[in-house]
């Protein structure tokens, strides 16, 4: 299976983290989302022991929170050392409400409102990464207000195209992200930030893309970085401290999709860079890597229920299901792949070629199209969409005013809610 949490057991039911799904399914309902709290932690302890042995133990690992983002999971990547990325000020807040110490937050996003600055300076966020010279001016006067001294990098665009599966050059530069090094933005940025009082540039961050399965984009792109911080140390006396190379590592959604051996990367990575500081005469800065899809994405899978199954002959099979776009939007928004089994039969023979359905009022809500399932399969039988992790719970919305689904944590055969499923009065409980 796509997964090593994935299994079968002597009921013929499909195992999650070494549960029966089914039973999960049956004791809170669906749609429910399930996460595999040890294959959290597998990930994470794969990054931070890699990120250590190669770079060293200040080296570290910041869990980009967005692609899922409660309570109960800030504690967990604070528990194995991680650090965190955080964009909005309701990300700052569920960090803090979890205990989480900002001095390990690192603030992202195009566009920082000037509330977010506020806010999260007054609850002393570790890091802003600056996208560009205006967000730097405003932090820059926010801090001289609150008479503080604010951590910042600048997020730079090193000019990479990851989805070309090749280096180049030019591609990305038009990116709404960071700061071009192309065209003498980034130069001039820094060169701004290192004259603000009440800013102290720490250095650079770089994030060139998502479900990037080709190593040689992140050494291509560090060693623009370090080209860059040569220069900025050569032309501006300044030598960076951090150099952040963002997340993006791919996961498997499909059987077609490689494994990627985190530790073989980081290790390549770490080679490569300590012979570019060497060459460029520049200390190695301080690296941070910011995962997000690749911890929590196997660690995911949605139940649902099935409902109309629907055969339109000479045309479509269509399997509805009691979620959709509301808790999974990924597939209408970008055609993401998903694997998709029957909970409760998962070793039927997968004889029809089907539809996945969303209930949701609106032709594209659908899960999956081309898929397989068993012919017989009807209402009432339980389906798993898998790998669901990431950019699910933290995309889903209230259309339809569906309430949203609970994540129900998997740890050494014991489950617990993390969080609760929202019900009908949660539903309209801003209404006035
Ligand atoms: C989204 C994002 C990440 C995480 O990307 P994944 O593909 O989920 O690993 C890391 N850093 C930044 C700045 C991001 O925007």
């Amino acid at each position: 299976m796509i997964c090593e949490n994935l299994g079968v057991n002597s009921l013929g039911h499909l195992t999650f983290g070494g549960m029966d799904t089914v039973e999960l399914a049956e004791k809170y309902g669906t749609p429910l989302y399930l996460m595999d709290e040890n294959r959290i932690r597998h990930n994470c302890r794969t990054y931070i022991n890699a990120i250590r042995k190669y770079f060293g133990e200040n080296a570290g690992c910041l869990y980009a929170s967005k692609a899922c983002s409660f309570k109960r999971l800030y504690e967990i990547v604070r528990e194995e050392g991680f650090g965190t990325d955080v964009v909005s000020s309701g990300e700052v807040y569920t960090a803090l409400k979890a205990g989480f110490d900002l001095k390990n937050a690192f603030f992202h996003s195009n566009n920082k409102t000037d509330e977010d600055i506020a806010f999260a300076i007054d609850n002393g966020i570790g890091y802003f990464v600056c996208d560009n010279l205006e967000e730097v001016m405003a932090i820059s006067e926010t801090a001289a207000e609150k008479n503080v001294t604010q951590n910042i990098l600048l997020r730079l665009t090193p000019g990479i195209d990851p989805h070309t599966y090749e280096a180049v050059n030019t591609g990305k530069v038009d990116s709404k992200f960071g700061s071009a090094i192309e065209t003498g933005q980034a130069f001039e940025i820094t060169k701004t930030a290192l004259s603000l009082k009440n800013i102290r540039l720490c250095g650079f961050h770089c994030h060139v893309g998502s479900q990037i399965f080709d190593s040689e984009i992140y050494i291509r792109s560090s060693e623009i970085m370090l080209e860059f911080i040569a220069r900025v140390k050569a032309e501006l006396g300044f030598e960076a401290e951090i150099l952040d190379l963002g997340g993006g590592y791919g996961v498997r959604y499909i059987d077609s999709n490689p494994y990627i051996d985190i530790d073989k990367n980081i290790c390549e990575l770490a080679d490569f860079m300590k012979k570019t500081v060497a060459q460029l005469n520049i200390k190695m800065p301080r690296i941070y890597l910011e995962p997000g899809r690749s911890i929590v994405a196997d660690a995911g899978m949605t139940l649902y229920t099935a409902g109309t199954v629907k055969k339109i002959p000479g045309y479509k099979n269509y399997v509805s299901i009691d979620g959709g776009m509301a808790d999974n939007p990924r597939y209408a928004l970008y055609g993401s792949y998903y694997s998709v089994r029957s909970a409760t039969r998962p070793e039927a023979p997968c004889d029809m070629v089907c539809t996945l359905a969303g209930r949701c009022c609106e032709s594209g809500d659908l899960i999956q199209e081309n898929i397989r399932l068993p012919h017989d399969i009807k209402r009432g039988e339980k389906i798993a969409v898998l790998t669901t992790g990431a950019y699910n719970y933290s995309m889903s919305s209230n259309y339809n005013r569906l309430g949203k689904p609970p994540v129900v944590m998997i740890n050494d055969g014991k489950d617990y809610v993390a969080v609760k499923r929202e019900t009908l009065d949660d539903i309209i409980r801003n209404d006035i």
